[in-house]
């Protein structure tokens, strides 16, 4: 595994649309596996192919509603579509494209998605809160749409540091 490049929100590459994952091959493994060393050496709960120069549809979201006392996981989805959203969500949202800022954007607060795994299997996930937020935020990705496309408005200095002081739940980026 190898680290990858965050591109910043400046990249031409994060505001053009990914094509499908056709090849369920070794070079689709080892851009999933960097991925993986990638969004875990910075921290985000989520990474979307075209944030590593890659405009492929492919992205990670990391499961953090998980029981007590266990780990939060990370899920694979290739060639993901969302096919049931209900609910909503109003909260201050960011990605590792676009660091140190934050911005409010509405959400589903419940989104199930389908898409495949590396076997080229389709399967279905459900996720809410965050990981609902951050199904919705990868997939825009793939559309080569980014929060601050979509943000209401974006946070104040100010804003975030008192964020910062509260639950860190809310700061996280993808
Ligand atoms: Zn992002």
């Amino acid at each position: 595994m190898a680290l990858r490049k965050i591109l910043t929100d400046e990249d031409p590459g994060l505001h053009k649309k990914c094509r499908p994952i056709t090849a369920f091959n070794d070079r689709l493994f080892q851009l999933l596996d960097d991925m993986h060393e990638t969004l875990s050496n910075a921290d985000g709960v989520g990474l979307a192919a075209p944030q590593v120069g890659v405009l492929r549809r492919a992205v990670l979201v990391l499961e953090t509603n998980v029981p007590e006392g266990e780990e939060p996981y990370v899920i694979e989805l290739l060639n993901p579509e969302i096919i049931a959203a209900e609910g909503e969500q109003h909260e201050a949202e960011g990605c590792l494209s676009v660091p140190g800022e934050f911005g409010i954007v509405t959400r589903p607060a419940k989104v199930t998605v389908r898409a495949q795994d590396r076997s080229g299997n389709f399967f279905e996930v459900t996720g809410e809160g965050l990981t609902a937020r951050c199904f919705c935020h990868e997939v825009d990705h793939l559309e080569g749409i980014v929060f601050t496309d979509k943000a209401e408005r974006m946070l104040t200095e100010e804003e975030i540091k008192a964020m910062s002081g509260e639950d860190s739940s809310e700061e996280e980026t993808d």
